[in-house]
C-alpha cells in the first residue's frame, strides 16, 4: 500500500495522506508547538484481530501535552479512539499497526506564541516496521546531550519540539558505533532513553526514575511497573538513578511503544552483569508480549480490539 493511499483523519474527515496537506509557514513546524503520541496495533494472527494496546491511555496523555500548549483538541478521549478504529478499518490493516495522533498550532503565520493561534488534529495510521531488534540487547551509551529540563520545557508531555534533544541523543550514539543513547538530567542523574524509559535492577529490586526527572510519562513503563508488582512479585521504586548504577546493575532495560520491553547488555562498553539478557527483562518481555496480542485474560482491558469478531460458518443442516 502506497503512504498516498492510507486513509488518514485529518480536518474532521477522513482523507486519503495525498490530500492531508500543511503549509510551509505551519506554526508547529517553524516553532515546534505541536504534541503527538505513539500507538501501536499488534495484529493476532491467530484470532484475526488487531489489539490497540492502552489506546484510551495514549489520548489522555494527549489531552494533558495539549493543555500544556494550551491546544483544544476537536473532540474528546472516546472520539479519538472510535476515529482510530475506523482507520484501521478503513485501510483494513491485517498486519501490526503504527498510529500517530498529532495536535499542532497550525496558523500560516510569523510569530512564536501559544496564545491567538489555529489549532489543528490529525490522526495517521500506517503499517509497523520495527524500530531495533533487541533480541540480543542492546549497546547503549551516556549521551553528552542533556534531557530537556521541565523549566526550559515541560519532557513528561510529548511535544514535538522537545524531540530535537532525543535527535542529537540518538544520532550521537549512532555515529559513535552504539544502539541507543541515555540521556541524564541536568544535574547528573539518569533520565531515559532517546524515545524510551529505563528500568535497572539491583538485588532482586526494579529501580526507574520517578516522572519528576524529566522523563516522558510513559505508557508503557506504567504498565510494566504493574506487571513487575503484580506478577513477578518484585519490589518497584521510583527513584532517582545515578550514572554509575547503570554501570553495576544486574539488568538494565528500555520500555516504550516502539521498544516493548528491549533489555540493555552493555552500556558505555562495559557489560550490564554478564553481558546477557537476565531473568526480570525476560519474563518481562515474555508477559508484554502476550498481553499484547489478547493472550492473558487479565490484562484484557489494556486492549482495544478493532475488528468484530469472525462468525463461525455453521454447516447446513443436511435436509430430511
Ligand atoms: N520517553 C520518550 C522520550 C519517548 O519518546 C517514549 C515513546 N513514546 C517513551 C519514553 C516511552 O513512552 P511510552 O511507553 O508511552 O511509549
Amino acid at each position: 500500500m502506497e503512504l498516498g493511499d492510507v486513509f488518514v483523519y485529518h480536518g474532521g474527515r477522513y482523507v486519503p495522506y495525498r490530500d492531508a496537506k500543511v503549509g510551509l509557514l505551519t506554526h508547529g513546524l517553524n516553532y515546534g508547538t505541536g504534541c503527538f503520541e505513539g500507538i501501536r496495533g499488534y495484529w493476532d494472527a491467530v484470532g484475526l484481530q488487531l489489539h490497540f494496546f492502552r489506546l484510551r491511555e495514549h489520548f489522555e496523555r494527549m489531552q494533558r501535552s495539549c493543555r500544556l500548549l494550551l491546544i483544544e483538541l476537536p473532540c474528546g478521549a472516546e472520539e479519538m479512539c472510535a476515529h482510530t478504529i475506523e482507520l484501521a478499518r478503513l485501510n483494513d490493516f491485517r498486519q501490526d499497526v503504527y498510529v500517530r495522533p498529532l495536535a499542532f498550532k497550525a496558523s500560516e503565520e510569523v510569530g512564536v506564541r501559544l496564545h491567538n493561534v489555529r489549532d489543528d488534529f490529525a490522526i495517521v495510521a500506517v503499517p509497523h516496521k520495527s524500530y531495533f531488534d533487541s533480541s540480543q540487547g542492546l549497546r547503549a551509551c551516556v549521551s553528552s546531550w542533556r534531557r530537556m529540563d521541565d523549566n526550559t520545557a515541560p519532557a513528561r508531555a510529548k511535544l514535538t519540539g522537545i524531540y530535537v534533544g532525543s535527535a542529537l541523543a540518538k544520532s550521537e550514539a549512532h555515529g559513535n558505533g552504539f544502539d541507543e543513547a541515555i540521556l541524564l538530567t541536568h544535574d547528573g542523574h539518569v533520565a531515559e532513553g532517546s524515545a524510551e524509559n529505563i528500568f535497572i535492577v539491583r538485588d532482586g529490586v526494579v529501580l526507574t526514575p520517578p516522572v519528576t526527572d524529566n522523563i516522558l510519562e510513559g505508557i508503557t513503563r506504567a504498565s510494566l511497573i504493574e506487571l513487575c508488582r503484580n506478577e513477578l512479585r518484585l519490589e518497584v521504586l521510583e527513584r532517582t538513578i545515578d550514572r554509575s548504577e547503570l554501570y553495576v546493575a544486574d539488568e538494565v532495560f528500555f520500555s516504550g511503544t516502539a521498544v516493548g520491553v528491549s533489555p540493555v547488555v552493555e552500556v558505555d562498553r562495559r557489560a550490564v552483569a554478564d553481558g546477557t539478557i537476565g531473568p526480570v527483562s525476560r519474563a518481562l518481555a515474555n508477559l508484554y508480549h502476550d498481553i499484547t496480542l489478547g493472550r492473558n485474560a487479565k490484562y484484557g482491558s489494556w486492549l482495544t480490539t478493532c475488528f468484530a469478531a469472525e462468525v463461525p460458518i455453521e454447516p447446513l443442516a443436511a435436509s430430511a
